[in-house]
């Protein structure tokens, strides 16, 4: 169900009802109608007397929550306000912040805060499942002061190093970009080492095509990823007001996310939904 051609009016209208809210939730997490968590049994009776449905095995009477395993597993903020922060943060046209969402859900600044960083690092666990591979390039690249002809770093530069999986069409097809911390404050060269770290922490451990530029003036410079990175750091100035480098990471995987499903013409909302309440299927449970 994909919902990301709505004006936030009309999604808000959509999902105005708790019940229209279950019947998402419910869908995402069975979307084959339910499953019983321990017995793969098909049939649940449902108990309505409490805030959230519960699911109970017809066979073995294990009692499944609609939210266990979800994004909202333990929260008491209502469920129409997290599905409204979901669809904020899949349009690709703004970024969301803090302060904006907890006018937008009437929530306080700490549970807006608490909710964006949920599903920051559901997009960041996505990130992390989706190492690099086939034809990949990096570059290093700077967020921060715009033009810094010093050879030392100014405290308000911070290096990134932009890794890109290209297609044989050699068209980007999976974006990275990393915050890399030197370990000396005005360092402004990248080592062998933060590039050995990036390799292991985000390239397929048997891709054998990687091309590395770390020079900032060298002219085999690859203009395309510099681009990005300056798109990125444009994107997080305009929606962060440039108090971002505290989460830099966080905004950075958001900026790649949105990214990389845009280029695949995946819908945003989609996944995130799907990151957010994952499929339930059989496991055992202790
Ligand atoms: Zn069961």
């Amino acid at each position: 169900m994909d919902f990301s051609h709505m004006s936030f009016e009309q999604f808000k209208s959509r999902f105005s009802s708790e019940d229209h809210c279950i019947q998402y939730i419910f869908h995402m997490k069975w979307p084959k109608g339910f499953i019983c968590p321990r017995c793969s049994h098909r049939h649940a009776y449902t108990t309505k007397t409490r805030r959230l449905p519960l699911y109970e095995c017809g066979q073995c009477r294990y009692q499944a929550s609609l939210t266990s395993g979800t994004i909202m597993e333990g929260s008491r903020t209502e469920l129409y306000k997290w599905l409204l922060a979901i669809f904020l943060v899949s349009r690709t046209d703004e970024g969301t912040t803090a302060t904006g969402l907890s006018s937008l859900i009437q929530v306080t600044y700490k549970t807006a805060w608490l909710i964006l960083h949920k599903i920051r690092s559901m997009i960041q666990n996505s990130d992390t499942q989706n190492p690099l591979s086939g034809s990949v390039r990096i570059h290093s690249a700077i967020y921060g002061r715009p033009f810094n002809p010093s050879v030392h770093r100014h405290p308000q530069e911070h290096l990134l190093l932009v890794g890109s999986s290209s297609s044989e069409a050699n068209e980007s097809n999976y974006l990275k970009i990393k915050h890399v911390q030197l370990p000396t404050p005005k360092d402004r060269h990248i080592s062998r080492n933060e590039i050995h770290i990036f390799r292991k922490q985000h390239i397929e451990t048997d891709t054998q095509n990687v091309e590395i530029v770390t020079g900032f003036y060298t002219p085999k410079r690859l203009r395309p990823l510099i681009e990005i990175a300056r798109q990125a750091s444009n994107w997080i100035n305009h929606t962060f007001h440039g108090l971002g480098t505290k989460h830099l990471q966080a905004y950075l995987d958001e900026f790649c996310y949105r990214r990389n499903l845009t280029t695949r013409n995946i819908s945003i909302f989609v996944h995130l939904s799907q990151l957010c309440f994952p499929k339930t299927g059989v496991h055992i449970i202790i």
